[in-house]
């Protein structure tokens, strides 16, 4: 077993992490930012150490800065976490260089996997049904309308070296094509660093499924079934589920067949995602690859008891696959809601400040994965998300009952966040008929708007009561002001103690 661990990463995940590394009994280091002096991940570490100031390039992507302490404190791996370095293929030849194994899959995988267009030329020729769209690195624009007209509109442009929706563009006719392209390129060359767009064919009402797979360094690659993770704002996820309502027996070991081959036609070890496009037919097509532990690997976990990072670290030691994974069984229905701060009234803006209040929920079949706590400062330098609210049930309808009730319990005070909008997903019809698409926002919650809070008037009076006993400033005798509470002004009278 590893003697010591370091966490590239910060949040929720890291916090996560850190739990699987405890039950090891392997001392955990966490690595912060200047932002990040308080947060959990710094806490619940053996070790943690500052790596720079807030902005990612300066700590949580700084490369030197979390190599010299991994060596410092001699760590024998590094868990990067999801985002910032998980798929830098770079950062992953870098810890092989300086002796220190990389929690995750090669490095060629990673680079592979790192490139859409590439991907998809790997799956193809493995035999993995991909999007129809446009093949090798096009830079070449006018190449690129024709191909469009060829292919037919709507068309999706999207950046080769995309993530988290970033540089892409659907086009709907002929005549906004050539601006979609410029803009979706700048905003790829802008985020990654390399602006090569291509085309997909854009499918208008698809199901996101993607299958979890699993390779050890023995030869073994397995799934651990799908997700469904239909429903997204901006082509990001915000609920995810498993199993998905939508797949048979049939079409899950059609998939799951496709997404080891594709894990195989790279040589892959360690957790992998494929992620796939359903259509209204029942076809499907390989949308990409994640080469890491994904956001919502816990409802995979609530289904199958396994412990994902646990796995990870095995396969990382060279182990086999234990035979619990090799023989994954799943039982009942998972779903995840990601808590954002945001402000829905306010067109889904990041939200900051402080966390004034925290009431997370806890009872049978609620799991709550979180980086935030009463105080946390939550700043506009990292991703939004404050934590993953995971329920459990037997079956899809009792799932859905607990998240419901789990979402009613769950408080966040201090900032303004999207759990109403979580809510209102849940209680659509759509949803609880597991009738699920991408478009999914867009067809059944299109104007929705949270409703205005009102206050009934006892509660406003008890507030400002509460508010007026705090503090309040007079003048003394003698003219200064001193601070004193009311309670001090009325001396021994007191009703109910
Ligand atoms: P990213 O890597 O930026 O997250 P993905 O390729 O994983 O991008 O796609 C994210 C989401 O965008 C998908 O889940 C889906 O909702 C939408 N999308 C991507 N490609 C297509 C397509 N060809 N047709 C329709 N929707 C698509």
């Amino acid at each position: 077993m590893f003697r010591k661990v370091l966490i590239a990463n910060r949040g929720e995940i890291a916090v996560r992490i850190i739990h699987t590394l405890r039950e090891l009994g392997v001392r955990a280091v966490s690595v912060y930012s200047e932002a990040d002096a308080h947060s959990p991940h710094v806490y619940y570490a053996d070790e943690a150490h500052l790596i720079g100031p807030p902005p990612p390039l300066a700590s949580y992507l700084n490369i030197d800065a979390i190599l010299t302490f991994a060596k410092k404190s001699g760590v024998d791996a590094i868990h990067p976490g999801y985002g910032f370095l998980s798929e830098n293929a770079n950062f992953a030849k870098r810890c092989a260089e300086a002796g220190i194994t990389f929690i995750g899959p090669g490095v060629h995988a990673i680079e592979a996997m790192g490139s859409k267009v590439r991907s998809r030329e790997i799956m193809t020729f493995a035999g993995v049904p991909v999007v129809p769209g446009t093949e090798g690195t096009k830079n070449d624009f006018k190449g690129l309308a024709k191909a469009a007209e060829k292919m037919g509109f709507p068309v999706l442009i999207k950046a080769s070296a995309g993530g988290g929706g970033k540089g892409m563009r659907v086009v709907r006719e002929a005549k906004e094509f050539d601006r979609a392209v410029n803009a979706a390129s700048e905003e790829a060359a802008k985020a990654f660093g390399d602006g090569t767009v291509y085309l997909e064919k854009y499918l208008e009402r698809p199901r996101h499924i993607e299958i979890q797979i699993f390779a050890d360094s023995r030869g073994n690659t397995v799934h651990l079934f799908e997700r469904e993770c239909s429903i997204q704002r901006r082509h990001q996820k915000i609920v995810e589920e498993s199993p998905s309502p939508a797949i048979t027996e049939k079409l899950r070991a059609e998939m799951s067949d496709a997404a080891i081959a594709a894990a195989k036609a790279v040589n892959y070890l360690g957790a992998g995602t494929v992620e796939f496009l359903l259509d209204e037919t029942g076809k499907f097509y390989f949308l990409e690859m994640n080469t890491r532990l994904q956001v919502e690997h816990p409802v995979t976990e609530m289904i199958t008891e396994l412990d994902l990072v646990r796995l990870q670290i095995e396969v990382a030691l060279g182990n086999a696959l234990p035979a619990e994974a090799l023989n994954a069984k799943k039982h009942g229905h998972a779903i995840e809601c990601r808590v954002y701060a945001e402000d829905p009234a306010n067109g889904f803006l990041p939200a900051s400040g402080t966390v004034t209040r925290l009431r997370t929920p806890t009872g049978p079949g609620v799991r709550v994965d979180s980086a935030i706590r009463e105080g946390s400062e939550v700043s506009v330098h990292y991703d939004p998300m404050l934590a993953k609210l995971i329920a459990y049930g037997r079956d899809r309808a009792e799932a859905i009952l607990r998240m419901r009730r789990a979402l009613s319990q769950f408080v966040v005070l201090g900032l303004t966040t999207n759990i109403p909008h979580l809510q209102a997903v849940i209680e659509t019809k759509a949803f609880a008929d597991g009738n699920l698409t991408t478009k999914f926002l867009d067809e059944h919650l299109p104007d929705w708007k949270p409703e205005a809070v009102e206050l009934p008037a006892e509660a406003i009076i008890a507030a400002s009561l509460v508010d007026l006993m705090k503090s309040t400033s007079r003048a003394s005798s003698t003219g200064e002001t001193v601070q004193t509470s009311l309670w001090s002004e009325i001396q021994s009278f007191r009703l109910l103690g």
